[in-house]
């Protein structure tokens, strides 16, 4: 079992403004086997809190501390983070010229766990998980995230997480740009990476949708860098109906 620990942090960004506080005192605790959904308004700071737990440059946490089973996360590079079994999917995917799916999955897959695996269980690996996400096995020697559609791009990251087998994934809009079909098929990899691995989820989402295809445990509400509720899915339901507008001062409700 893993926990993730995240307590009254604390992130900055720089902008032209100069320094801007994003996370004003947040903590969550999320273990293996748990799904956590966090939802809140466009522009809270759930993207901040992926690109920190992340590791991401820009992002300073100026209090507060992110631990995975006791050891100081914040101290670990970005690597260091992967190795010990955090999963980040970001919003917004980048391109790796000239590296290919197949070379990259197997790169990372080698650094995670210390050693190559063998090539004929990968390879095998490899393909039943592809199947899985019904994707075409030309798709492996394609060049990562290059020319990637928003649907392909949502499921390379499902498959590497169904084959880097973290304990815990931070998935940021998964939900975004897909259609209902790829939807399935993507929450269909989460469900069984959670049944496979135990895994711990913290699905980060503006929208309700994908919480009928992967059922939460716990879901927070998130507005400017705060929770501000928490409960089970009821209160995602809550949600769908009566939107974010009780939780923002008046006359800021969402469009
Ligand atoms: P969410 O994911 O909830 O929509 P974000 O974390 O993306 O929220 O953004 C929260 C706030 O922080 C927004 O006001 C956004 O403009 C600002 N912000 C986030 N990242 C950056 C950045 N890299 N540079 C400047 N401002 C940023
Ligand atoms: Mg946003
Ligand atoms: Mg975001």
């Amino acid at each position: 079992m893993s926990v993730l620990e995240i307590r009254d942090l604390h992130v900055t960004v720089e902008t032209d403004a100069g320094t801007t506080p994003i996370l004003n005192g947040l903590s969550l605790t999320i273990r293996t086997g748990e799904t956590h959904a966090i939802m809140g308004p466009n522009g809270s700071g759930k993207s901040t809190l992926a690109y920190t737990i992340a590791g991401h440059p820009k992002y300073t946490v100026t209090s507060g501390e992110i631990t995975l089973d006791g050891e100081d996360v914040l101290a670990m590079s970005v690597d260091e983070r992967a190795r010990a079994g955090l999963f980040l999917a970001m919003q917004y995917p980048v391109e790796i010229p000239g590296v290919t799916v197949t070379n990259f999955l197997r790169t990372a897959k080698t650094a995670i766990d210390g050693e190559a695996p063998s090539i004929r269980t990968w390879t095998k690996d490899v393909k039943s998980s592809m199947k899985n996400l019904r994707m075409d096995p030309k798709f492996a020697q394609r060049n990562v995230n290059e020319g990637f559609s928003g649907g392909e791009k949502k499921r390379h990251e499902i498959l590497q997480l169904e084959l880097l087998k973290p304990q815990i994934a931070v998935l940021d809009e998964t939900d975004s740009g897909l259609d209902v079909d790829a939807l399935k098929i993507v929450s269909e990899g989460v469900n069984r990476a959670k049944a496979e691995t135990d895994l711990g989820v913290l699905l980060i989402t503006h929208y309700t949708r994908i919480l009928r295809y992967i059922h939460p445990d716990f879901v927070h509400v998130m507005v400017k860098g705060r929770i501000v509720e928490e409960g089970g899915p009821e209160l995602a339901e809550r949600l769908e109906d009566e939107g974010y507008d009780r939780f923002l001062p008046q006359g800021e409700e969402e469009a």
